[in-house]
Parts: structure tokens; C-alpha cells; sequence
């Protein structure tokens, strides 16, 4: 039977496009390393009707699909499991820009698309495409939709969700539904395009999307402010809203050890500020008129901060170069995480007038009943989303130390999560790593429904099955 479906699958791709040996780590190996999976084949369809077709030969021989992009999700979604008996369907040959439309301010690309090269075509074009994360060189956009990613730019332009108007996808059945409007509104029954977007590959294959483009801005500026504490940053947060408005578009918080562990391991790099400050925080304004306006509303932003007493110290970029210098700080606390040894890795999302109270409970709590533990704590606080994460104790064995205690801080965090009314997964989605979480705290209802859904939509559950819900 596999055998058949191999020759059906090379018959529609082409035989260099249906990969069954060799080294295939590529697609088999999770972005963090966690989880190898054995695929039956890696499938590289060459347009939406090779796709099309290679899912109704799937669905014919009732063999499960694990569609791929990147394959930079960080909760083991787009990988194989260990049968040998999924394909993974890989979009990265779709990567077509396949049209630009300036009066209607949008941009109509394949799913394989490299999110960074998407934002190089809409700046071409004279636009700006805002979605941005530290992935963007890798993911593509069909990887963003189907996890609905949100990076550091959700704050004035929402989320990928907020940024799409159309979707084309193959459904479960291998059917096209061709939903590529650029409409910015659209009330004809239920919305098809949200049910896809976030649904992790689990209802069907995203192949092209219609996404918002906007004017760019004049000038765009980065400042970096040393801040006392959690409760500082939120107010920080609500004095640059007031003195920015909508052209405050990043708003980053980072814990004081998160950026020790920058300095400690990119000794390269510049890291302003940190050793006097509990937390310092990344401010990006985007502003219509001139860097001269820009620059006068961040200097009359930050002098009334320190009046207030939020900000102890702050430096506001004198160059792209050094803005750039700025991001990349808060960009490599993942990558000095790593480098520090294994860890365990939090999404959440609260409101952001709870986060720091979470954050003093939440901390507390761990550091009491787990004694030593290190809390890497940063991220999107303008959205209220913390990478909240956690540091196996200084000197220990860290695979042990996650051996014995992982389950425990998982608990711990996500019981608060659901105390202060938060969310599991902000934005990286649930993947294999979550579905027993999600199970616990989201509601029996919402479950039931999801599952309707799920089965309504993909009635042989061959779409990534055992993602987002159990198989
Ligand atoms: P993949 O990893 O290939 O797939 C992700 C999921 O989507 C899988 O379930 C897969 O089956 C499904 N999928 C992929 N393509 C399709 C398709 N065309 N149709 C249907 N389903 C599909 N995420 C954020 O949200 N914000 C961040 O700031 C952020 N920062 C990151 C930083 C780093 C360094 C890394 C490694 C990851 C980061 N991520 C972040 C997570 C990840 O990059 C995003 O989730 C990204 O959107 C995934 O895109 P991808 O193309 O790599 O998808
Ligand atoms: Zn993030």
C-alpha cells in the first residue's frame, strides 16, 4: 500500500520532490532538538493543485498529512510522530508573490513564502508588511497563519490573524477553496479564513494568503529604559500609550538575569543597563512625519517617566545600526537560554494590568517550592505575553533537573495562568507539547466544540492528527 502511495505521490511531484531517504533530519527534527519523528516521505508539491492531489492520494489511502513550513514551531507541530507511516507535506516550494495591489493595500503570497522575504517584497513595492519575529529568515507565512504567530509588532498591528484578508486552502477532502479576498468586509456566514488561521494544520493546508499592507512610516525609533520593577514597566507602558498613541508599535520587557545571560554568553554584544535595573525594557515608535517628531515625543515621553520615577535610565538610539544593536539584544535571550543548558519554556498570556502581580506570586511560588530554580522572564509585554521560563539551578545537572522537575513547573505556571485569567499558549500555538495542558484549562465546551469542528472538517482525522487535540 505504501509503496503505491509513493508511486502515486512521485507521479503527481515529480520523483526528486518525494524524499524517502537520505538524511531527513531537516523535516523529521523539531526546531529545539526535543523530538525526532520517522516520516514515510517528505512531500515538495510545486503548486495548490500538486497539493491538492497529493491530499486526495493521502486521503485515499488513508495516510495522515503533517503539512511544514519552516519548521521553526517551538511546541512540536510540524515533525512527524515515530510510525514511519505520515508524510510530512512540505510548502516550501509554494513561494510565489503572486500579486500586489497598491490601492487596495495588499499582497497576495504563497504559503511557503519566507516571512522575511515577504517583508523585503512589500518594502520593494514601497509598503511596510509589520508582522516580525526572530524567525522571519526561516518561517514562512502559511506557518504564521496556520499557528497565527505574533512577534513584536502585535501591539500597533495585531497579530497574523489581524493581517490576513483571504486564505486559499486545500481542505481535508483535497479540495480548493478558493478564499483569496482582499475585503475588508465581508459578513456572508461564517468566517472560513479565522477557523483556518491558528488551526495548526489540524483542519487543512493553507496555500495562499491575501495579507494587509501598510503605508511605512518616516522614521522609525528604538529606546532601551531601565525599570525597578514589574509594576514600573506596566506604568511605563501606560505612560507611552498616552504620549505615542498608535505609534508606539514594540514594547519588549526583559528580566534582569534573562540579560545576564546575554552578556554571559555573547560577550560581543553591548547589553545597556541591565546590571542596576530588575527589568529593562525595549520601546519602538513609528512615527508618519520625521525622526525629528519622533525623537521629541520619546525624549518628552522618557523625561516624564523619570519625573515619575518609572525609569531610572534610558538611551534612545542614535542610528539604525544601533537600534538594530538594540533588537538583537532582545532577540538573542532565547538563543543565551539555550546556551546556559536546558530549560523549560512558558508562552503565557494575562492581562496586563495582572502581570506583575502574576510575576511576584508566580516567582515566589517556584522559588519556594523548587529551591534555586533561575526565571528567564521577557517578552511582549505591550501584548501582555511573557516568555516566562525557567533555569535549572546554577552548576546542576540541567537534564535532571527537567527529568524530575518539569511536570511540577509546568503545573505551577499554568495553574497561575488560569488564576489570573490568562492563556496557556499566547502565540506559539499547542502543537504536540500542549494537548494535555489544553485539556485542563480550557473549557469542556470550548473542547467539545473544537472537536465538533475537528471532525466535522476532517471526518478520517488524517490532517496532523493528535495536534491541538488528541488523536
Ligand atoms: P512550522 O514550524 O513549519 O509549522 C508550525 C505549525 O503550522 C505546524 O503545526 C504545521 O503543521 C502548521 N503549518 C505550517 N505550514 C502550514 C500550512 N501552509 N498550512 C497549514 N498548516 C501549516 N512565534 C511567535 O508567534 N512569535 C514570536 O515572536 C516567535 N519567535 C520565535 C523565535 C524563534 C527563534 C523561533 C525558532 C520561533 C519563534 N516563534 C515565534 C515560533 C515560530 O517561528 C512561529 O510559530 C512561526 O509562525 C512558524 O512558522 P513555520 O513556517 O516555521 O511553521
Ligand atoms: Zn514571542
Amino acid at each position: 500500500m505504501s509503496q503505491a502511495l509513493l508511486q502515486s505521490l512521485r507521479n503527481i511531484c515529480g520523483q526528486s520532490h518525494v524524499l524517502t531517504e537520505g538524511d531527513l533530519q531537516a523535516w523529521e527534527m523539531d526546531w529545539r532538538k526535543r523530538t525526532r519523528g520517522k516520516a514515510l516521505a517528505v512531500v515538495r508539491p510545486g503548486s495548490t493543485g500538486e497539493v491538492a492531489r497529493v491530499v486526495r492520494a493521502c486521503v485515499a489511502a488513508r495516510v495522515s498529512l503533517v503539512p511544514q513550513g519552516g519548521n521553526t514551531g517551538l511546541v512540536v507541530g510540524s515533525t512527524p510522530d515515530d510510525s514511519g507511516q505520515q508524510v510530512v507535506l512540505s510548502l516550501q516550494r509554494l513561494r510565489a508573490v503572486r500579486a500586489i495591489d497598491p490601492a487596495n493595500l495588499t499582497l497576495t503570497a504563497e504559503a511557503g513564502c519566507v516571512l522575511q522575504s515577504l517583508q523585503e517584497a512589500a518594502l520593494k513595492a514601497g509598503f511596510l508588511f509589520p508582522l516580525s519575529l526572530a524567525a522571519e529568515g526561516s518561517c514562512t507565512i502559511g506557518g504564521n497563519l496556520a499557528t497565527n504567530a505574533g512577534g513584536t509588532q502585535v501591539l500597533r498591528y495585531g497579530n497574523a490573524r489581524d493581517l490576513c484578508l483571504g486564505l486559499e486552502v486545500v481542505t481535508a477532502s483535497g479540495e480548493v477553496w478558493e478564499g483569496l479576498t482582499g475585503l475588508r468586509k465581508d459578513n456572508t456566514g461564517y468566517d472560513l479564513r479565522d477557523l483556518y488561521i491558528g488551526s495548526e494544520g489540524t483542519l487543512g493546508i493553507i496555500t495562499a494568503a491575501t495579507l494587509k499592507l501598510y503605508p511605512l512610516p518616516a522614521a522609525r525609533l528604538t529606546a532601551w529604559a531601565a525599570v525597578g520593577s514589574m509594576d514600573a514597566a506596566v506604568a511605563l507602558l501606560g505612560l507611552a500609550q498616552q504620549h505615542l498613541g498608535a505609534n508606539l508599535t514594540g514594547f519588549e520587557v526583559m528580566g534582569q538575569f534573562a540579560l545576564g545571560l546575554v552578556a554571559r554568553h555573547f560577550g560581543q554584544l553591548k547589553v545597556p543597563l541591565y546590571d542596576s535595573a530588575a527589568f529593562c525594557v525595549l520601546l519602538e515608535c513609528s512615527d508618519q512625519e520625521s525622526e525629528a517628531h519622533a525623537r521629541a515625543q520619546f525624549e518628552r515621553l522618557l523625561e516624564a517617566a523619570m519625573a515619575c520615577g518609572c525609569v531610572s535610565d534610558a538611551v534612545v538610539a542614535e542610528s539604525l545600526a544601533q537600534a538594530r544593536q538594540l533588537w538583537h539584544v532582545r532577540e538573542s535571550i532565547p538563543l543565551a537560554q539555550a546556551e546556559e543548558g536546558l530549560n523549560i519554556k512558558h508562552d503565557i498570556s494575562v492581562p496586563v494590568s495582572r502581570i506583575p502581580e502574576f510575576v511576584r506570586q508566580t516567582d515566589a511560588l517556584l522559588e519556594k517550592e523548587i529551591p534555586g530554580v533561575r526565571l528567564v522572564n521577557f517578552g511582549h509585554l505591550g501584548d501582555g505575553n511573557l516568555h516566562y521560563n525557567v533555569q535549572a539551578p546554577a552548576g546542576g545537572d540541567a537534564a535532571a533537573f527537567l527529568r524530575a522537575h518539569e511536570e511540577q513547573v509546568n503545573t505551577l505556571v499554568y495553574d497561575a495562568v488560569q488564576r489570573f485569567d490568562g492563556s496557556i499558549s499566547a502565540e506559539h500555538g499547542v502543537g504536540s507539547l500542549k494537548v494535555g495542558k489544553l485539556e485542563i484549562h480550557k473549557s469542556p465546551v470550548a473542547l467539545s466544540l473544537m472537536r465538533t469542528l475537528k471532525s466535522a472538517l476532517d471526518p478520517h482525522n488524517l490532517m496532523n492528527p493528535g495536534r491541538v487535540l488528541r488523536a
